[in-house]
C-alpha cells in the first residue's frame, strides 16, 4: 500500500509539474508578438552566462565618456580626437589650435553637442547610413574609445557586473585583452618569409619551424610578460570584483588576426600560456575584423598555429570567431571554409557567430561533427543584423538546430551596439517561433555548461544557483497570471 501511495503522489508531482509547464508554455506563446510582453519576461528571467561579450565593446559611450572627462582632456573639435597629454598636444604643432578642454567648450556652450557627436562615433548611436558601411562604423569604433590600458578596466567591470546583476545574468565570460608583448625575436624577417612559404599542411615542417619560433621566444623570456599580466588581471579583478559577488566573472585573453604571421604566434603563445597558469583566464580567442586582408591571407596559417599551441598546451580552451562573414562582403568563395577550418584544423571548443554557415562546403557534415563533439555556436543576433545585415531567416541559427549543434545566445558588443543580453533573447523569441520556450531553457543552461571555467565546483554550483532561481521566476509568472486573472473576474 505504502508503494503504491509513494507513486500516486510522484504521479501527482509530475502531473502537477506538467501543468505548470504547459502553462508557461502557452503564457509565452501569447507574449511571443509582443516586444515589450517579451522584454519584461526577459529581464526578470534568469539568464545564465553571456559567453561571447567583448569588454572594450561592452561599456557603454557614457561611461568612457565619463572617464573621459576625469582625465581632463583636450578635444578636437574636428575629428573629435581627444588628448590628455600637454607634451602630445603641443606637439601636434598646427593642429593644436582645435583643441579646446572641458573648460572651454562649457563656456562656448559646446560640450553637450561634442557629447552627442561622440557618443555617435563611438558607438552605434542614432545610425543611419552615415555613408560609410555599417560594419566599417562598427568596426573603427574600437580605435576611437579610450580603452586599451588597464587604467579604465575596473570601470568597465564595475559597469558590467551591474548591469550583468540588473539584466538577471550570472556569469560573464569577458574578451578582456591581449597580453601586452613587445618582445620581438632577432631574426623576425627570416621567420615572417620562411611561414608565409611553408605548406601549412606539412604540419612537420611548420612545427618545426614554430618550435624553434617558441625557443626564441622562450629565450627572450616572453613568459615574463605573462606572468606580468597574469598578476596585473588578478589585482584588478581582487579590487573591483569582491568574492561574494551575484555575478561570477572570468576573462578570455585573444589575439589579433590582423598582425603579421611572427607577432600573431608570439601574442598566441603568450594567451595559451596565461590560459594554463591563470584560473580567472579561462580560455583564448582570435578577433579582430575577419574579412581584414592580413585576416584573410593569413587564415589558415592562424588555423594551425591554434592547432600548435594547443599540443602545447593542452588543458587550454578556446573559441574562434569564424564565419562572421556573409555574401558580398568578400568572394562567395572565401564563405564556404572558415568554419570547418576552426573546427577540423584548429580544434576550436566554441564557435563565435558562425554566420557563413549556409555557404561552408558539405556544411551538413560539419553540423554532425559540431553536435557530436558538442562544439557550442555563440549566436549574436543584433550583431550580425547590425554589422552583417544577417537577420530572420537568413541566420543560420535555424541549420544550428536542426542538428541540434548546442547553441548559446550572446551580446558581442552591448556597448558599441547599444543593446544588451535581454534584447538578444526578445530578438530569438520574436523572430524564431519555432524555438519553444523549453529550448530557450536549454540554451540559458548550455551558456553554463559550454563555458570555460575551470573549478568544477564553481560550474556546478552555477547550474545549481541557475536552476533555482528560474524556478522561482517561473512560479511568479504563474503567481502574477492568477492574480490578474482573479482581478480580472472580480
Ligand atoms: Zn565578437
Amino acid at each position: 500500500m505504502l508503494i503504491v501511495s509513494s507513486t500516486l503522489v510522484i504521479q501527482g508531482c509530475i502531473s502537477e509539474n506538467e501543468k505548470s509547464s504547459q502553462r508557461l508554455h502557452t503564457y509565452f506563446e501569447s507574449i511571443r508578438n509582443n516586444e515589450a510582453l517579451l522584454t519584461a519576461f526577459f529581464s526578470e528571467m534568469p539568464k545564465g552566462g553571456d559567453l561571447h561579450n567583448h569588454f572594450s565593446g561592452s561599456v557603454y559611450a557614457e561611461t568612457y565618456w565619463n572617464y573621459l572627462l576625469r582625465m581632463r582632456p583636450w578635444f578636437d573639435t574636428v575629428t573629435l580626437a581627444f588628448e590628455y597629454d600637454s607634451i602630445k598636444l603641443v606637439n601636434k604643432k598646427g593642429d593644436y589650435r582645435r583643441y579646446k578642454s572641458a573648460t572651454q567648450l562649457i563656456a562656448a556652450k559646446k560640450l553637450a553637442d561634442i557629447k552627442q557627436r561622440i557618443l555617435q562615433a563611438w558607438s552605434v548611436k542614432d545610425y543611419v547610413d552615415l555613408g560609410i558601411p555599417s560594419h566599417k562604423h562598427f568596426f573603427d569604433t574600437f580605435g576611437k574609445l579610450p580603452s586599451g590600458g588597464w587604467k579604465e578596466t575596473g570601470v568597465g567591470l564595475q559597469e558590467l557586473q551591474y548591469r550583468a546583476a540588473r539584466e538577471n545574468v550570472q556569469y560573464l565570460e569577458l574578451m578582456l585583452r591581449s597580453v601586452p608583448s613587445d618582445k620581438m625575436v632577432t631574426d623576425e624577417a627570416h621567420y615572417t618569409s620562411s611561414l608565409k612559404l611553408v605548406d601549412y599542411s606539412d604540419t612537420v615542417r611548420l612545427h618545426a619551424m614554430l618550435d624553434s619560433l617558441v625557443a626564441a621566444f622562450r629565450s627572450i623570456d616572453l613568459s615574463a610578460d605573462v606572468k606580468a599580466f597574469n598578476e596585473k588581471l588578478q589585482a584588478i579583478h581582487n579590487q573591483y570584483v569582491p568574492d561574494n559577488n551575484a555575478v561570477t566573472i572570468r576573462y578570455q585573453t585573444y589575439v589579433n588576426r590582423r598582425n603579421e604571421p611572427v607577432k600573431f604566434f608570439r601574442d598566441l603563445l603568450a594567451a595559451f600560456e596565461a590560459a594554463q597558469t591563470n584560473t580567472l583566464v579561462t580560455g583564448v580567442n582570435i578577433l579582430s575584423p575577419e574579412h581584414g586582408d592580413v585576416s584573410m591571407r593569413d587564415y589558415k596559417l592562424h588555423m594551425y598555429m591554434f592547432r600548435y599551441c594547443s599540443q602545447l598546451y593542452n588543458t587550454v580552451k578556446y573559441s574562434m570567431h569564424a564565419g562572421e562573414l556573409t555574401l558580398g562582403l568578400v568572394k562567395p568563395e572565401d564563405l564556404t571554409f572558415h568554419i570547418q577550418d576552426a573546427v577540423y584544423i584548429a580544434g576550436a571548443n566554441r564557435i563565435g557567430h558562425g554566420v557563413d554557415m549556409a555557404y561552408e562546403s558539405d556544411n551538413a557534415t560539419l553540423l554532425r561533427h559540431m553536435e557530436e563533439k558538442k562544439i557550442a555556436i555563440e549566436i549574436n543576433l543584433y550583431s550580425n543584423e547590425f554589422i552583417l545585415q544577417v537577420k530572420e531567416d537568413s541566420h543560420p541559427i535555424s541549420l544550428y538546430r536542426k542538428y541540434h549543434v548546442p547553441i548559446v545566445i550572446s551580446t558581442d558588443d552591448a556597448g558599441i551596439l547599444r543593446s544588451n543580453l535581454v534584447h538578444q533573447y526578445v530578438l530569438l523569441a520574436k523572430r524564431y517561433p519555432q524555438v519553444s520556450y523549453a529550448e530557450i531553457k536549454e540554451y540559458i543552461r548550455n551558456s553554463i555548461t559550454y563555458s570555460f571555467i575551470k573549478e568544477a565546483e564553481l560550474k556546478q554550483s552555477l547550474q545549481d544557483s541557475l536552476a533555482r532561481k528560474t524556478e522561482l521566476f517561473e512560479k511568479k509568472i504563474l503567481q502574477e497570471q492568477d492574480l490578474l486573472a482573479r482581478e480580472f473576474t472580480k
